[in-house]
């Protein structure tokens, strides 16, 4: 029987594949690529060892040269990287990053400090002293000011952490910093990096520890006479102006090569210590360079343009992407979608889509969903394009060219990682990024090979005057679209991220409910 039904399934494969268009045929063999020999993680490893991406950093600088290079090694010869603005001062967190509890009792402390604000010029050690709160409190302790590191009472106590006039005067007083609790046991790194100039630095130190590590320096404070403290943290401002740049790579279309489908990621990270920006955003990252490999490998020839575009900026409210979309005007009738992973290592769950575009979609995902069956995707119908967002794909929407942020859909506890100590390869899925770059590659090659480009919504949302505005924050963008609004700001990720969650523990919840 055996060899019997394997000639059958050959036969009618074979008589499958021969009644496929030669476009579901590229399609198939692409997946059958991407699933078989997967690179994805393998690259995230690599990217992870250049470190932490904060935008305007030497790391990301070499990122992106580092980029560059394997796309070519790909065989993308275009790739390139293309400047879209500049930063007056540079900052770059170096690999001496240490905090301690050296007495009563050693003790290591998971710690950050904002991105753009000053570290220690080594081992800076001195006593814990409470954070007086009032003038009052002030008055008892400012002669144990000098020197000391301050703790800032937690939240939870119902104290008021000291006004900022106050904490002005600890500074002046000579305090060696301010040290504050997370919420929690994850540390979140961000940083202002608005009006620098490097002949006016910040100077005041900012420490958030770990709630738990905060509890024990506080419980020490209240049982011993004396609890010193000692953080060496190597942050380096660089002299500006440091030219930005986002990471370009063309599969060129054999038939309508202006015409487009972009894939993309953003390749800037927050650089807090631990953190290597390995799944905010480097699982986008790899995924989008994988499928460019594949669909390298496997010789496919899309009849439009597949554009691989990796941007930094992304955590400073989407200045890349948002520079590339200004200066790339031209594009924009052209560029059929623009595909974006911005969501951690979860795997691609699907797409949010209006009517118009549906079709399309279901078509585009089917045969990932059929390779994939463990991974379901879905296509989810909404009333319009997002006029907002919290990624890259938001600049392309705010001038009407359809950008998707994909569902993401799987094990993994995103907010363990975004913005946190704990952002490293360890916390990412090798078999999601499998799924997702292979879904890119999929996608990508299905809406280059489209009869026509993506439908639009009838009425662009974005058909608004796009002020200009030359500089932005102290940073030079190309065309800026207008100032940086709310609407743009990275931290909706993290309200979508559990809005997305709760929806998808419903049911559970609704269950174990109706069970009680
Ligand atoms: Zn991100």
């Amino acid at each position: 029987m055996r060899p019997f039904l394997s000639t059958a399934i050959l036969f009618a494969f074979s008589a499958t594949t021969f009644a496929l268009p030669a476009s579901d045929v590229a399609v198939g063999k692409v997946i059958e690529l991407g699933k078989r020999d997967n690179q994805a993680f393998a690259l995230l490893q690599e990217l992870a060892r250049i470190g932490p991406r904060l935008t305007g950093s030497p790391n990301a600088q070499r990122a992106c040269l580092w980029a560059v290079e394997k796309f070519k090694s790909f065989g993308i010869e275009n790739a390139r990287i293309e400047e879209w603005g500049e930063m007056p001062v540079g900052f770059q967190r170096g690999s001496r990053q240490s905090a301690r509890m050296v007495a009563p009792v050693v003790r290591e402390l998971e710690f950050t400090t904002p991105s753009w604000s000053p570290g220690t010029e080594g081992p800076l050690r001195g006593p814990a002293v409470l954070e007086p709160t009032t003038e009052e409190e002030l008055a008892a302790v400012s002669a144990r000011l000098s020197g000391a590191w301050v703790v800032a009472p937690p939240a939870s106590e119902g104290r008021r952490a000291a006004p900022a006039q106050l904490q002005r005067k600890l500074y002046e007083l000579g305090i060696l910093g301010r040290i504050t609790s997370s919420g929690s046991e994850r540390v979140t790194t961000g940083g202002r990096f608005t009006g620098l100039s490097f002949d006016n630095l910040p100077t005041g130190r900012r420490i958030t520890v770990r709630k738990s590590d905060m509890d024990a320096i506080r419980e020490q404070l209240e049982r011993a006479e004396k609890v010193e403290l000692e953080f060496d943290m190597e942050n380096t401002f660089v002299p500006g102006p440091i030219k930005l740049y986002n990471v370009i790579a063309d599969i060129v279309g054999t038939e309508r090569p202006d015409e487009m489908v972009i894939v993309c990621a953003h390749l800037d990270s927050w650089d807090g210590p631990g953190s290597v920006g390995a799944n905010d955003n480097g699982t986008g990252v790899v995924s989008a360079m994988e499928a460019a490999r594949i669909l390298m490998k496997s010789g496919v020839k899309p009849k439009r343009t597949i554009r691989f575009a990796l941007w930094t900026g992304e955590e400073q409210g989407l200045l890349g992407s948002r520079g590339y979309v200004q200066k790339h005007k031209d594009e924009w009738d052209k560029i059929s979608l623009v595909l974006n992973d911005d969501g951690g290592t979860n795997y691609h769950g699907g797409y949010h889509v209006i009517e118009s575009m549906a079709d399309m979609f279901r078509q585009a995902i089917a045969p990932v969903s059929e390779a994939f069956p463990d991974l379901p995707q879905r296509i989810e119908i909404v009333a319009q394009m997002p006029r907002g967002g919290s990624s890259d794909h938001a600049s392309f929407n705010m001038v009407g060219v359809p950008g998707f942020y994909t569902i993401e859909a799987g094990r993994a506890d995103y907010g363990h990682v975004w913005h946190t100590q704990n952002d490293r390869p360890e916390f990412s899925i090798p078999e999601y990024l499998v799924q997702s770059s292979v879904d890119h590659a999929a996608m990508s090659l299905y809406f280059a090979n489209a009869a026509s480009l993506l439908p639009r919504p009838a009425t662009p949302l974005a058909d608004r005057p796009l002020p200009s505005v030359p500089e932005f924050g102290g940073w030079r963008i190309f065309d800026p679209l207008e100032e940086h609004g709310p609407e743009c700001d990275h931290d909706d990720d993290f309200a979508a991220y559990w809005w997305d969650r709760f929806l998808r523990e419903l049911p559970r919840l609704a269950r174990s409910f109706v069970r009680s």
